[in-house]
């Protein structure tokens, strides 16, 4: 096991109503003004959006609002968000969506509390932020995490280039209210979607090359099994509040750091190679994994067969016999039948694109930074070893 260290300060206010304790929240925290930061319109449609107002009013917070962020989150967004903040002084910023809008919270907070820089540098990796303006989260859709991670990821419209932040704990949320029933509205895609990166923050981390971690590897693994089953159940059971409450905790364990302690970091590649499809061509982060990955792992698995048989063994109970390699396919095979039982796509072209071998190139050569970077962990990717699984999931 590798050293370690496990912090997460975000508060959980977890279940039934628990959204309506958000004045009181705001106002315990003496913040003076608040912006809430939104989405393209489903927390207004949903209502949510009033109540959180009303909430603020009876508390006697004041705030603004800014809605309009997109999936794969924008730059212009974050710039607007960051003239507001000055404009209005706001001194806290609350997040009501999912990890396009968190993100898109954590990247006007960064910028707000640096103005001796673009806040694009710190996307660029050129430069670290050294401050940043305290976030809330009332989370609607289980999936990025980022409710209680330190990471951020936007997306600029100069090049489409879909770019990850300087991982720092100061952009960490606060606090983090987490209603199941909030996330009842979402449309089957979004959900399942959601599922895939939940899994996917767990395996990234899972999938290293290194020996079995007894106590990591088994909260992973249930983490794993609870929500491939409580995935299924959603799809025929949409207003099922303990499916849906077992996957909004699962999303956010599996991106607070528990599922890495002791794997020195994970591997990462999978979501690498899924930001250049978003940044591209705008495809839903978690539809976008679910097309890769299993190209990913058929790529990398001779690499170490008994990780990958281990996985089939301990999730999807595929009995392991002396054959690694048989009982590693075998469980490859069974994630992408359970991708495909969640209609959640297997390659590019269930996710809608047809792509030419130049825009194969094109991508492989943005994801390796111009041909300047190995992407994994589990196994070093160059830009050839990218090119061939971007070929791979296109076939
Ligand atoms: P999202 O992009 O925030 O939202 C997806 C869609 O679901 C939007 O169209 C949104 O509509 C809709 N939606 C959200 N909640 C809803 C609800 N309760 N009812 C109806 N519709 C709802 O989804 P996400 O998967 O949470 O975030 C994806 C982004 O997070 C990607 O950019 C990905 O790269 C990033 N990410 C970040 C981290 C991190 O740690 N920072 C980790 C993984 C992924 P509205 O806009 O109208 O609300
Ligand atoms: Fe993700």
């Amino acid at each position: 096991m590798r050293n370690f260290e496990y912090y997460t300060p975000t508060r959980i206010i977890f279940g039934k109503d628990t959204h309506y304790q958000i004045g009181d929240l705001l106002k315990q925290g003496n913040y003076k003004k608040v912006l809430i930061h939104y989405g393209s319109g489903s927390i207004v449609r949903s209502g949510l959006l009033k109540e959180i107002t009303d909430s603020l009013d009876t508390a006697g917070v004041s705030y603004v609002t800014l809605g309009g962020v997109v999936p794969n989150p924008r730059l212009s967004k974050v710039y607007e968000g960051i003239r507001l903040c000055r404009e209005e002084q706001v001194d806290f910023i609350l997040a009501a969506g999912g990890g396009s809008v968190i993100d898109s919270s954590k990247a006007i907070g960064y910028g707000a509390a640096n103005p001796w820089t673009d806040v694009w540098n710190f996307f660029l990796k050129k430069k670290t932020p050294t401050d940043c303006l305290p976030i809330g989260v009332i989370l609607t859709i289980a999936a990025s995490g980022s409710e209680m991670s330190s990471s951020a990821v936007i997306t600029n419209e100069d090049g489409w280039l879909k770019r990850g932040c300087v991982k720092t704990d100061l952009c960490r949320p606060k606090f983090a209210i987490l209603n199941p029933r909030l996330t009842y509205t979402l449309p089957q895609y979004q959900t399942e979607s959601g599922c895939v990166d939940i899994l996917m923050h767990t395996m990234e981390r899972y999938f290293v090359n290194l020996e079995t971690m007894e106590v990591t590897d088994s909260i992973s693994e249930s983490l794993m099994q609870t929500v491939i089953y409580n995935a299924r159940i959603l799809m025929n059971e949409p207003g099922n509040y303990n499916a849906r409450a077992e996957i909004m905790w699962a999303g956010s364990l599996s991106h607070n750091g528990l599922t890495g302690c002791g794997t020195g970091g994970g591997d990462w590649a999978c979501h690498q190679l899924e930001h250049e499809l978003g940044g591209q061509y705008d495809v839903t982060h978690g539809a976008g994994l679910s097309a890769l990955w299993g190209s990913w792992a058929r790529y990398v698995y001779k690499e170490n067969p008994e990780r990958f048989a281990q996985f089939a063994t301990n999730v999807f109970h595929i009995p392991c016999g002396l054959d690694f390699e048989k009982t590693a396919l075998q469980g490859i095979q069974a994630m992408e039948d359970f991708f495909r039982s969640i209609q959640m796509p297997t390659s590019l072209h269930q996710l809608g694109l047809d792509l030419t071998d130049s825009q194969i190139h094109d991508l492989a050569f943005r994801c390796s930074f111009e041909d300047t970077r190995t992407i994994g962990a589990f196994m070093q990717l160059n830009m050839k070893d990218m090119e061939k699984i971007y070929h791979m999931a296109n076939a």
